[in-house]
């Protein structure tokens, strides 16, 4: 069945529950989509140092850069790695910690209300044609159980963090993204 499940896991994801989640709070509708980069260490791919991070077990000790972001409790619910792999990390009822002080539309606390999709990849780096048609099949799901998410509502973490956060940058293609999610949507 492709669909998302009763408790918000998504078909074909690879399962990695994270502690670093809890509930939403009562009665929230979930009408926001986030879309993120992260790659450890920075410019780097393929390793498995985020999914340690978003474990809490990431080794301070494997790189200099680890040091000061091991102990921070960070997730996201999903993750699509260079080659499209799926991860998920966070069933999508419940609040993922990835937006951090983060406002939409006048509205704070975007963690309460969102979905957080990390694409393993940096500013500047073009992502991957595997990349785009997973995110479209992953929004094409989760608009289909969470239909206040119209296309309007999708952003970027820079767009509700300005001045703090960059991703998903410039190399973000979001063009190819719309018509990939939308013409997803209308093939069924
Ligand atoms: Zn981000």
């Amino acid at each position: 069945m492709s669909t998302i499940d009763a408790e918000g896991w998504l078909p074909g994801a690879l399962q990695r529950l994270s502690p670093n989640a809890d509930e939403r709070p009562p009665g929230t509708l979930i009408d926001l989509l986030v879309i993120h980069n992260i790659s450890l260490p920075p410019g780097e791919f393929g390793g498995g140092w985020i999914e340690d991070l978003f474990l809490n077990r990431l080794d301070p000790h494997a790189h200099p850069y680890f040091a000061p972001i091991a102990g921070v409790r960070v997730s996201a619910h999903l993750l699509v790695r260079r080659d499209g792999e799926l991860l998920q990390f966070v069933p999508c009822d419940r609040r993922a910690w990835h937006a951090g002080v983060s406002s939409f539309a006048g509205r704070e606390r975007c963690n309460d209300y969102s979905i957080g999709i990390e694409l393993e990849g940096t500013d500047d780096t073009p992502f991957t044609p595997a990349q785009y048609a997973q995110l479209a099949r992953c929004t094409r799901l989760i608009r289909a159980r969470h239909p206040a998410i119209t296309p309007d509502r999708i952003a970027g973490h820079s767009e509700i963090a300005p001045g703090r956060k960059t991703d998903p940058g410039l190399a973000f293609d979001w063009g190819l993204y719309r018509q990939l999610m939308l013409s997803s949507e209308s093939d069924g």
